[in-house]
């Protein structure tokens, strides 16, 4: 709860300045909340008519206490339910109706007398459910409320002071006692475990390339480096192939930017067709990609790229009904004791990739270094 009333504070339910969809998906989630506080607020107040009501029974106290007592305790939360649903603004009529719970609690504890387990009970879970809900900030705001009322309704009722609880108070308290704490963990415990997978999906949308579902830039760039700082630990060899579509613009320019998109999909699936697990795969922009191969010398990191280049070049992706084929130029570049940092890596297989553009492209040319060979591989076919 405690996140959804946070967020109410960013987000605009009149969608001013974030567009109908936001204003709509801020209404929905103060709605969740309103819906959330409804089910606590039916069962808390629910319970806490218990010991009130054993305290008035005691009292015998007059019909109108009685009925308020029912009013409070199981009317009012269907009332602030409908009211909170209907407005243009839940939350902030949910925020009211906490408030007033506050007060109802205060006037409350006055008119038993300050019956002392039943008024710490009542005390003690308004509190909780007001942190629940809305912070120590929202459950200081309200305290003051409650505190204020109580204190009115003390006066009204000419000061009456009795605290002594009965066993029948201490009986009337034992389910919202068992009941209530138990049921908020449930709720917090639920609430915070969607908030971990919320986090996960979100961290999972910020390392990966929407169109292709590889990994991002910058996700794919972490992984480059820890293969280059594993090597500069314990000399663990490792290669990097960077590899670009021939003539990409062209097939955009040909078929249109959604037959591009579609081989651009169409090539991730080869690439993660084609490569191990360990391997990362990323799209770093364009039409350009990269793959970091752990446990890799130059010379298998150039067998793997020429397998990618021959599943390139004899794959089709079909574009309105036509086979449309394509190829790869890819560069080749090992890790290596001459590589500062994993920029001059990169360097290296770029300049292998130009290599390959420049010698007529579909083909991998492979970083000269003293790991490997100052190599270029031909075409396949
Ligand atoms: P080269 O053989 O030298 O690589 O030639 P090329 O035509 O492939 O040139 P280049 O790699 O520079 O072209 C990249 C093109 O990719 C330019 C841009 O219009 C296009 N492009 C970039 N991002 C996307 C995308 O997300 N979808 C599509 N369809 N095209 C994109
Ligand atoms: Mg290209």
């Amino acid at each position: 709860m405690q996140t959804e009333a946070g967020s109410s504070k960013v987000s605009n339910p009149d969608g001013g300045s974030g567009g109908g969809t936001m204003a709509t998906a801020a209404r929905d989630s103060h709605l969740r909340f309103v819906g959330r506080v409804y089910r606590l607020r039916m069962l808390g107040l629910g319970l806490g008519s218990l010991p009130v009501a054993s305290v008035l029974y005691q009292q015998g106290a007059s019909w109108w206490l009685w009925a308020l007592l029912m009013f409070s305790g199981f009317a009012w939360p269907h009332l602030a339910y409908g009211l909170a649903r209907r407005s243009l603004h839940p939350i902030h009529v949910e925020y009211a109706s906490l408030t007033a719970d506050a007060a109802m609690g205060g006037a409350w504890i006055a008119l038993m007398g300050f019956n002392l387990l039943p008024s710490a009970l009542l005390v003690s879970m308004m509190a909780m459910d007001r942190i629940s809900a809305g912070g120590w900030r929202l459950c200081l705001k309200t305290l003051a409320v409650q505190v204020a009322c109580c204190l009115a309704v003390w006066w009204m009722t000419g000061f009456r002071f009795q605290p002594a609880s009965s066993m029948l108070n201490v009986a009337a308290c034992l389910p919202m006692l068992v009941i209530y704490p138990a049921w908020l963990s449930v709720v917090n415990h639920d609430l915070a475990r969607r908030v971990r997978q919320q986090n996960r999906q979100l961290d999972q949308l910020t390392r990966t390339d929407p169109l292709t579902g590889l990994a991002n830039r910058t996700h794919w760039l972490e992984s480059a480096r820890s293969e280059w700082l594993r090597f500069q630990r314990n000399r663990r060899p490792a290669a990097l192939i960077l590899l670009d579509i021939d003539g990409f613009k062209q097939i955009n320019d040909r078929y249109g930017h959604a037959a591009g998109d579609q081989l651009l999909s169409d090539l991730a699936r080869i690439l993660q067709r084609g490569l191990r697990d360990v391997d990362t795969t990323g799209r770093l922009g364009g039409d350009e990609f990269g793959v970091v191969l752990p446990e890799t010398d130059i010379e298998r990191a150039a067998a793997v790229a020429e397998r990618l280049r021959l599943l390139a070049a004899n794959a089709h992706s079909e574009v309105g009904g036509e086979k449309l084929t394509w190829t790869l130029s890819l560069g080749v570049a090992a890790v290596a004791e001459d590589i500062q940092d994993i920029a001059a890596w990169m360097r290296q297989a770029d300049l292998a990739l130009y290599r390959a553009k420049s010698q007529g492209r579909n083909r991998v040319s492979v970083a000269p270094g003293r790991s490997g060979p100052a190599a270029a591989g031909g075409r396949g076919e």
